[in-house]
């Protein structure tokens, strides 16, 4: 075939699905224990939210967007991440009217053109969450413990929260200086990338992946030196609450959010077994980005899990995944009357909630059975010409040689009681 699927793209099969279902469920259940509800926004947005939502000097923005002009002659962006969408969505469909704190969460394909590897897929999968209204670092707390027991419940080991505080508008400003000045006497050996930011968001030098530049940001001066009280009071307090639910974390002092709304917490959640795409999690504060995208000041924290790493992570660890439901009932047939038969008796088994199966494809009892035996039904009732001439059928439960006739008129309530 001459037509693939686009590049860094997935096709989940159905062995792969039931996989997703589970992590769905799983996080459905959790959000629903932890007061979140689930908000579902457009795959496609105006270009300018991300821009001013995301922010003109990141990555994300620069060089990984799926941009296109629809025939109304409008620029509109595939959604990059989530957190833009639901800030709009919030502040559009006016829910800082209602009780604060708002809650809400979303999964879904988001859509980045990156150089695609293990784990960096161009259509990937996130889990966020976001917690409007509050400024109390509880909300964090909350968020992070959301996260932390999402991946304790799939049964993950070897994870590991960073944490770190970017500090705030009035504090940032001398951390920023702080940073240029610790930097600018290197800044012929750093990339070129790092040497825009310099001027523009230094604080995302601290995140450049180029080793020179890497060498140099360990030495570098730390945003929680510079905290303003504040801040540092809210970063303490976090770390407490993190203490109180028992989950372990590492002070971080290279985790940085480099635009100017991401406010204080920044935290990661990583896991040691995954190589070099181990963050699992991100998220932080971003108590200027609501009134950033023309809403009133409202503060705000979440983050976003990639489902797919959680999936490698998972067959790395070689955590088993709950079977999905398997056929419990395999009606083998031979003879035309018969085979109609069959299919009524489907159906009405069907309509009773059994999972059954029947032959689509013609063929021999011998090779039926063999199907049944490879679909591991839990039962397979026989029926040829002459069981139905006495109204009966034969039934086998798997794994055992003898079969018993059982009245036609009595099977789906046989079966019933059988499979209770
Ligand atoms: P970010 O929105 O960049 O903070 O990413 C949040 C999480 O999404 C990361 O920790 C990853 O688990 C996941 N993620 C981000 N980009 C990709 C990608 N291209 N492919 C797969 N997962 C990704």
């Amino acid at each position: 075939m001459d037509i693939v699927r686009p590049r860094g793209t997935n096709d989940f099969l159905p062995k792969d699905t039931v996989k997703w279902h589970y992590l769905e469920t799983v996080l459905r259940k959790l959000c629903e224990e932890f007061g979140y509800g689930e908000i579902r926004t457009p795959l496609f947005e105006d270009t300018n939210l991300f821009q001013r939502g995301v922010g003109d000097t990141t990555d994300i923005v620069q060089k990984e967007m799926y941009t296109f002009t629809d025939q109304g002659d409008r620029s509109l962006t595939l959604r990059p991440e989530g957190t833009a969408s639901v800030v709009r969505a919030y502040v559009e469909d006016k829910l800082y009217g209602e009780a604060q704190p708002v809650k809400v969460y979303y999964m879904g394909p988001m859509f980045r053109y990156e150089r695609p590897q293990a784990g960096r897929y161009r259509q990937f999968h996130q889990f966020g969450v976001e917690c409007f209204g509050s400024n109390h670092p509880a909300a964090d707390g909350e968020i992070i413990a959301l996260a932390w027991e999402f991946y304790r419940r799939l049964g993950l080991k070897g994870l590991e929260v960073s944490i770190n505080s970017v500090g705030c508008p009035k504090c940032r400003p001398k951390y920023r200086q702080l940073l240029q000045d610790y930097f600018r006497p290197h800044l012929d050996k750093m990339c070129k990338s790092c040497q825009e930011r310099f001027e523009k968001n230094p604080l995302r030098i601290l995140d450049c992946k180029n080793p020179e530049c890497k060498e140099l940001a360990k030495d570098a001066p730390n945003s929680t030196d510079c905290l303003c009280e504040e801040c540092q009071e809210h970063f303490q307090s976090v770390c407490a609450y993190l203490t109180a639910a028992d989950i372990p974390y590492k002070i971080d002092h290279r985790l940085v959010r480099g635009l100017d709304y991401y406010t204080k917490t920044a935290f990661e959640i990583l896991v040691d077994t995954i190589g070099a795409q181990s963050a699992i999690c991100g998220g932080g504060r971003y108590d200027g980005l609501v009134a950033q995208l023309g809403g009133p000041e409202t503060p705000g924290v979440g983050f976003a899990a990639g489902l797919e790493r959680v999936l490698v992570a998972l067959d790395q660890q070689g955590v088993e995944i709950p079977a999905s439901s398997h056929t419990q009932v395999y009606l083998a047939s031979l003879g035309s009357s018969a085979d109609l038969k069959a299919f009524q008796l489907l159906q009405e088994l069907r309509k009773t909630g059994i999972i059954a199966e029947k032959d689509l494809l013609g063929r021999s009892l011998k090779a039926q059975m063999k199907y049944a035996d490879k679909l591991q039904a839990d039962y397979v009732l026989l029926l040829g010409e002459e069981e139905l001439a006495q109204n009966i059928c034969m039934v086998r439960q798997m794994g055992k040689s003898e079969q018993a006739p059982v009245d036609l008129d009595n099977i789906v309530l046989f079966l019933k009681e059988q499979l209770k």
